[in-house]
């Protein structure tokens, strides 16, 4: 009898388990309670990333005119705008749902809960559906956390969620927390034009990253007007009938018309029957081994549930995992997840990317590198394009020359670091960048630099 696999959540990790059970041969059930491709599609990657791409294109035309165009004009029509992300994420879904049907896989919609190890419930429009299941995966994702201080009521004080489009473009918008959400939406709507101050609770946004790359980002929204409160932490926002003041613990403060709150998220583990079942969480994430399998056997968790890297390309990395292990997939079971070899971008313009080992914990650790650093300005596509801004770095081992990290700040960086990924993953050698014949004029020639 075939394997009965139910998921619960039908964002990256679910729907990437999904597809891949159903090719191995298990009967597959997935519940989603909003739309088939989760949270990623209908919040978080794809309507920001569409927000971007807009501001992007004005920023671009601004600079038009070094490239001997004139007179374009960047009025923003929030509707326009706002039927196009739409329009994004139910092409995505649609797509998503014919690929599920076409591998058999049965969609539930409703909100599911276990109310056993083995045995789930959905809460559908046409009431209780009992689903028995040899495998369950958890992967229900996450949430923005909302601060206690912060009266979020999605018109002036908002979560990222309240963001795609507003129904007004804010005059002033204060942004609380400069990790990448913060930094990505104050990018975003600085490109709108609005003014942005952003409260950054350390001495560096993006506190994670590698310091040049986070002091390039703060040049760039210096030159650009943002303004920027270091070492202040919000403790509260206060609203009246035209603006919003965020209240700082060291008595400073930030005015504006809009306040939105990006201090990161919250895991959706509340009401999924977890303690009847016996699954163990640690601060509201699912505990989880090297399979992503829970302290209950059969029953694992994915994606921002399973507290590793929020991510949704590490979402579905999981979630392919755990089909293959669930069903004893020979070559999958064995595969080890190494988070510290997964690239992560912000579509902040210039774009940041990076991958594997950052240049300061190898200083951190007493670890012997060779940082090699190329700046885009002597980049010919770079010129070409009128945006010179950046530099590729490549860390690697000065004994072997195998690549162990790396850092773009830059345009298409997100695409370009995809090289260096795959040779972190791989254990290439600079030279292997190094020796391959690349087109020109690309940017990409500057990573074959930065390996010499
Ligand atoms: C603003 C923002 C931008 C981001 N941009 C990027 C990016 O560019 N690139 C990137 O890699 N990552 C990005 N992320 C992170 C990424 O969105 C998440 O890591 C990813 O969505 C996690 O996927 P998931 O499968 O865990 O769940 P989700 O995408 O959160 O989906 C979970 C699904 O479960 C459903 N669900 C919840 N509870 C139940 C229930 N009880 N029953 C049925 N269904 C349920 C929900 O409706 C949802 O559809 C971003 C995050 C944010 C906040």
């Amino acid at each position: 009898m075939a394997k009965r696999f139910v998921i619960i959540g039908g964002g990256p990790a679910g729907n990437t388990a999904a597809t891949h059970a159903a090719r191995l041969g298990a009967e597959v059930t997935m519940i989603e309670k909003d739309i088939v491709g989760g949270a990623a599609h209908l919040w978080d990657c794809i309507p920001s990333k569409a927000m971007i791409a807009t501001g992007g294109t004005m920023a671009r035309m601004g600079r038009a005119a070094g490239m001997g165009l004139h007179e374009i004009r960047t009025d923003l029509d929030l509707d326009v705008l706002a039927s196009r992300i739409h329009s994004i994420e139910s092409r995505l879904e649609r797509a998503n749902v014919e690929l599920l049907a076409s591998q058999g896989v049965r969609m539930v919609q409703g909100t599911g809960r276990l109310v056993g190890p083995h045995q789930v419930v959905a809460e559908t429009p046409d009431g209780l559906v009992e689903i028995e299941a040899d495998v369950v995966l958890l992967s229900t994702g996450s949430r923005p956390r909302i601060p206690d201080w912060a009266p979020v009521d999605g018109e002036r004080v908002l979560t990222t969620r309240d963001a795609y489009p507003p129904p007004q473009m804010p005059e002033h918008l204060v942004v609380v927390g400069s990790g990448v959400t913060g930094v990505e939406f104050v990018h975003m709507f600085r490109s709108f034009g609005c003014d942005v101050t952003l409260i950054v609770s350390r001495q560096q946004v993006l506190p994670n990253k590698d310091p040049e790359v986070a002091a390039a980002l703060e040049d760039d929204f210096l030159s650009r007007g943002v303004r920027l409160l270091m070492g202040a932490r919000a403790v509260g926002v206060e609203k009246d009938a035209e603006s919003v003041t965020v209240l700082c613990d060291d008595g400073r403060q930030a005015r504006g018309s809009h306040a939105l709150i990006a201090i990161g998220s919250v895991p959706n583990s509340d009401g999924l029957g977890l303690d009847l079942a016996g699954v163990e969480l640690r601060n509201g994430y699912v505990v989880v081994d090297h399979n992503c399998e829970s302290t209950v056997p059969g029953v694992y968790a994915a994606g921002d549930l399973s507290g590793k890297l929020p991510l949704s390309s590490v979402a579905s990395m999981q979630g392919r995992k755990i089909a293959e292990h669930a069903m004893g997939h020979q070559g999958g079971s064995q595969r080890v997840l190494d988070y510290d070899k997964a690239a992560s971008a912000i579509f902040t313009v210039p774009e940041i990317a990076d991958v594997g080992l950052a240049e300061a914990d190898a200083f951190a650790e007493g670890r012997k590198i060779r940082v090699t650093k190329v700046p885009f300005s002597a980049n010919a596509k770079a010129l070409i394009e009128n945006d010179v801004r950046g530099f590729v770095k490549i860390i690697s081992d000065p004994a072997t020359g195998v690549i162990l990290g790396g850092s773009i700040v830059g345009r298409r960086a997100a695409e370009l670091i995809s090289v260096i990924a795959l040779a972190v993953t791989a254990g290439l050698r600079v030279t292997d960048i190094h020796d391959s014949l690349l087109v020109h004029p690309t940017l990409a020639e500057a990573l074959a630099d930065a390996a010499e």
